[in-house]
């Protein structure tokens, strides 16, 4: 049966009563994109840009070297939405030449974005590429910004993107509790929000993502994570429904999709393995049986009551 619904799965990402939901593949640079194109993603919710600058960790790669990695990504996917992030560098992923060694705590020290703007070379360099490498592409090129924690933030995001002319929208990551709470303020500044759900867990409940022994507070169904959740969706509908997505690993979770299509969340990046998952399960329910199993979800005590409670809200028991 698992396997008939599969092989059924085709097309957009939708409820089954037609409400759209699309479902794009986080990638990790040129590599990744035939297995987004073969498992139909609708475009790239999350292009970690990272891994380009890996090879080096002495200095940034060039400007060339980064168009020929961005175009590949951008010409993937003609009419298709392409949310590039900006280097997030530092904590789990550090760099020698931009992240500082000496840190006690790196995971809460000058990481993604801050990073960035401690290096306006390296942002600026960054955004003249995906700049060029649109250029004359159909494509609908986004850009994000990790680790944003407040407006001040946001506005010196948007203020670089613009400085480099790049044509885009420009977007926050929600993945810090602060940016979740005043959505709105960081709305003013940006077109669109996308929940960095790993990051966003890791902060709310003060569990680093790298320290198994904490992982169950890492759990993306903990019931205040998705009230986290559920501010950043509502803030993007006040505001003019401008798109609020989630490129967390809690996306790839079919039913955990669900939950967060009717907690009001736009769009669902993952890996591109978990896409044809998530599209059979969330094209099975109603927007409002979703939005019941968020309701659900979010009335419980403990991750796995959530769980259990919108099983049981989609399961029809
Ligand atoms: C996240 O934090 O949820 C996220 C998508 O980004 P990364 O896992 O790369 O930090
Ligand atoms: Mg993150």
């Amino acid at each position: 049966e698992r396997r008939a619904a599969l092989a059924a799965s085709s097309g957009p990402g939708a409820t089954s009563d037609g409400h759209k939901v699309p479902l794009l593949a986080n990638v990790g640079g040129p590599a990744d994109v035939p297995a987004a194109v073969e498992a139909g993603a609708e475009g790239v919710g999350l292009f970690r840009t990272e891994f380009l600058f890996l090879d080096d960790s002495k200095k940034a790669p060039s400007e060339e070297k980064q168009i020929e990695s961005y175009r590949k990504v951008l010409e993937a996917f003609p009419e298709g939405r392409v949310v590039v992030r900006v280097l997030d560098a530092g904590a789990d992923k550090p760099l020698d030449f931009l992240t500082p060694g000496d840190e006690p705590n790196p995971a809460l020290g000058v990481r993604g974005l801050r990073s960035l703007l401690d290096h306006p070379d390296v942002l600026r360099t960054q955004l003249t590429a995906l700049a060029k490498a649109a250029e004359g592409l159909p494509v609908h090129l986004e850009v994000m910004a990790p680790m944003v924690a407040d407006r001040i933030d946001a506005k010196a995001f948007a203020d670089a993107c613009r400085e480099a002319g790049l044509k885009a929208k420009f977007g926050a990551m929600v993945e810090i509790p602060s940016a979740a709470l005043r959505a709105r303020s960081i709305l003013q500044e940006v077109e669109f929000l996308s929940l960095g759900t790993n990051d966003l867990a890791q902060y709310a409940f003060a569990a680093d993502r790298q320290v198994g022994a904490v992982s169950r507070l890492q759990d993306p169904w903990q019931p205040a994570l998705l009230d986290l959740i559920a501010m950043a969706a509502d803030a993007a509908k006040a505001e003019g429904k401008k798109s609020c997505g989630v490129c967390g690993e809690a996306a790839s979770d079919p039913l955990l999709a669900c939950v967060l299509t009717g907690l009001g969340v736009t769009s669902l990046s993952m890996g591109a393995a978990s896409i044809p998952y998530v599209r059979a399960t969330l094209a099975k329910y109603t927007l409002a049986q979703c939005e019941r199993a968020a309701a659900a979800a979010r009335a419980s005590d403990t991750a796995e009551e959530a769980r259990k409670a919108a099983q049981a809200v989609l399961s029809g028991e």
